[in-house]
């Protein structure tokens, strides 16, 4: 193995740049310690915990600018949980499906598994791309990824034509979106997500923006007599949001490092903010693969390619593998494709956390990287 050392002036201040779990601002961290002893270690069915999570709650409002009627709802479990919950709580009878990578075709596999649903449909593509949704009568929850974090692919957050939210929920499986690409509430039902990514936290828990339409339909199909676990009682889980609370007990440092990053993006101008700061630093990269004969965006449409997640596929004369083994030994971490993606591809998470001044150091490194073990092969 070449003993590769990045000079200081291209080396990444941070270096990193993983999709989930992603960097966690060292602020926020270092504020975390300050009001950890009145914090951490105590009840959450106490005052301090609850502010924070009202906090968490109303930061996430403003950020979002919801609607009247729309609620923050929060569990533990993840985004994975959430799938199992929308699978007992949010779908009457048949959900249909726009996969397109890993984390699309997971939820899809969870509806086709319960027993008490019909056969979902399936709309898929291939890796790279996103299919569209079409209106099915016999549909009540159409399925979106808002960003494909496996693929680097996002896709336009809308509701199939002429499909009330009545007939059609719209979920959006937004866990690496949120927080960094715009979209419309009033499009969606359920957009859900966890701090892991963009909100620049740990995992564990689950946030769901909920439209009125999607609380009636957990009204309905409750009242229909179907048994709910109650750890995916997406009601439960409301009924404690309300109360600045979670149904079980939450890692409150989690919630307390989301709530830091959520205000911080607000103080700096909110999502729309956020969205525009991860563009530019998304178009760093892609312009950058586009002018080196090595390495090209992986996503095709330039509309396609996602502004947090970028995938970059190199050339065969680069083994991404060999790429990531050096810069990983020099501080620079998880930048490998998805592995079951199976390309010799990098793949860049440029989240709000992530400093643009990185960004081009990153590229700057690469660029060395790639010519020294080029000329190490002769
Ligand atoms: C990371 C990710 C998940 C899984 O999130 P967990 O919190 O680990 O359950 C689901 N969907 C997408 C799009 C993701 O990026």
């Amino acid at each position: 193995m070449l003993d590769i050392v990045l000079p200081d002036q291209i080396r990444p201040v941070d270096g990193r740049f993983g999709s989930g779990p992603s960097k966690v601002r060292q602020e926020a961290v270092e504020s975390l310690a300050r009001v950890a002893p009145g914090l951490l270690g105590t009840s959450h069915r106490q005052a301090p915990v609850k502010a924070q999570v009202g906090r968490l709650r109303e930061g996430l409002r403003v950020f979002f600018g919801l609607p009247e009627g729309y609620e923050v709802a929060l569990g533990n479990g993840g985004a994975t949980l959430f799938w199992d919950a929308a699978a007992f709580g949010l779908i009457r009878e048949r959900s249909a499906h726009a996969v397109f990578g890993e984390f699309s075709s997971k939820f899809a596999a969870v509806t086709r598994a319960a027993p008490f649903l019909a056969d979902p449909l399936v709309t898929e593509s291939p890796f790279g791309t996103h299919p569209d949704l079409h209106a099915d009568p016999t549909a009540d929850l159409y399925a979106l990824t808002h960003n494909e974090t496996s693929t680097g692919v996002v896709m336009p957050v809308t509701r199939p034509d002429g499909i009330s939210a009545e007939q059609g929920l719209v979920a959006v499986d937004a866990t690496s979106a949120a927080g960094a690409l715009t979209f419309d509430p009033a499009d969606c039902d359920a957009y859900y997500f966890a701090p892991q990514k963009a909100f620049a936290s740990d995992g564990g828990l689950w946030i769901a923006l909920l439209s009125p339409a999607s609380m009636r339909r957990l009204d309905e199909i409750a009242a229909s007599g179907r048994h709910i676990p109650t750890m995916l009682d997406i009601r439960l889980a409301l009924e404690n949001s309300r109360k600045d609370q979670t149904y079980n007990t939450p890692a409150v440092a989690t919630l307390y490092l989301m709530a830091e990053q959520v205000d911080w993006m607000n103080a700096h101008g909110g999502l729309a903010w956020a969205a525009k700061d991860c563009a530019a630093k998304a178009g760093h990269l892609y312009d950058w693969a586009a002018s080196r004969d090595w390495a090209s965006p992986f996503v095709a449409d330039p509309a396609q390619r996602s502004n947090v997640v970028c995938t970059i596929d190199l050339d065969e004369s680069v083994r991404a593998d060999e790429v990531v083994k050096v810069l990983r030994a020099n501080g620079v971490v998880d930048i490998d494709a998805y592995r079951k993606l199976g390309r010799n591809q990098l793949r860049i998470a440029v989240f709000p956390a992530v400093e643009a001044g990185d960004v081009e150091r990153l590229t700057a490194a690469l660029d060395y990287v790639v010519d020294a073990l080029r000329s190490a092969a002769g």
